[in-house]
């Protein structure tokens, strides 16, 4: 597989049980006993991957997902827990956790869970459609077209880059931080009111009636998300 992987977890035998089976599998991995090691490794150099052990010597699992979110690190998390409360699950993948598994697990299962993650990470980044269609709107990849009900909108390079971002991943919410990331990138100074700007505009372009948008929702409190066409008409009109 070939892919580098960063194990967080404070039971040495554990850990090393987990080393031995994924090096096994092919891949290369680094052991962090306490989480503030864990952090500084994945500051150090990126990851394809984390398996990552909620109850920590120095602190919470969770501090160190929230921690590597907030430097907008999203390397791909696999969270180990003790503890089987529903409430960590859900906030372990709130924090945007992959998946996670419950102790004791057998070593078997989590290495069939990080190849499926690492399996989902490489087909989306590999898969690039040539054409994008929702209805009535078309997107051409190759030719960086889009057209509405057959007629050509222009759009200008960021808005087309917005656009194509959310339609890759209809329904999935993206704050407006994500969206400078994605198609501002680091560095350069920008601020999310652009993001709402932006926004405004390529709702004026391709939304019949931009003040109830069909496809680019606004998600109060959070940000934007993508038409999906598999929601219920009940879910659509929210
Ligand atoms: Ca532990």
């Amino acid at each position: 597989m070939d892919k580098e992987i960063l194990v967080i977890e404070d039971e040495p035998q554990l850990a090393q049980l987990v080393e031995m089976h994924l090096c096994d599998a092919g891949c290369r991995v680094d052991v962090a006993l306490t989480g503030t090691d864990g952090l500084a490794k994945a500051n150090k150099r990126r990851f394809d991957l984390m398996v990552l052990d909620l109850m920590l010597p120095d602190m919470d699992g969770l501090d160190v997902c929230r921690e590597l979110r907030m430097k907008r690190d999203y390397t791909p998390i696999l969270i180990l827990t003790a503890r089987s409360g529903e409430v960590d699950r859900v906030l372990g993948l709130e924090l945007g956790a992959d998946d996670y598994l419950t102790k004791p697990f057998s070593v078997r299962e989590l290495v069939a869970r990080v190849k499926a993650i690492l399996r989902r990470v490489d087909r989306m980044a590999e898969d690039k459609p040539e054409s994008l269609n929702f209805e009535d709107l078309t997107i051409d990849c190759e030719k960086r077209r889009v057209s509405i009900k057959g007629d050509g909108v222009r759009l200008t390079a960021k808005e087309y880059d917005l656009l194509v971002h959310f339609a890759r991943n209809p329904g999935r919410v993206y704050t407006r931080s994500q969206l400078l990331d994605l198609v501002w990138g680091y560095g350069e100074d920008t601020y999310e009111h652009t993001v709402n700007s932006h926004i405004n505009r390529l709702r004026a372009k391709i939304e019949d009636d931009p003040s109830e948008p069909r496809f680019v929702r606004t998600v109060w409190g959070v940000g934007y998300r993508f038409f999906d066409p598999s929601e219920s008409d009940a879910q659509r009109s929210k």
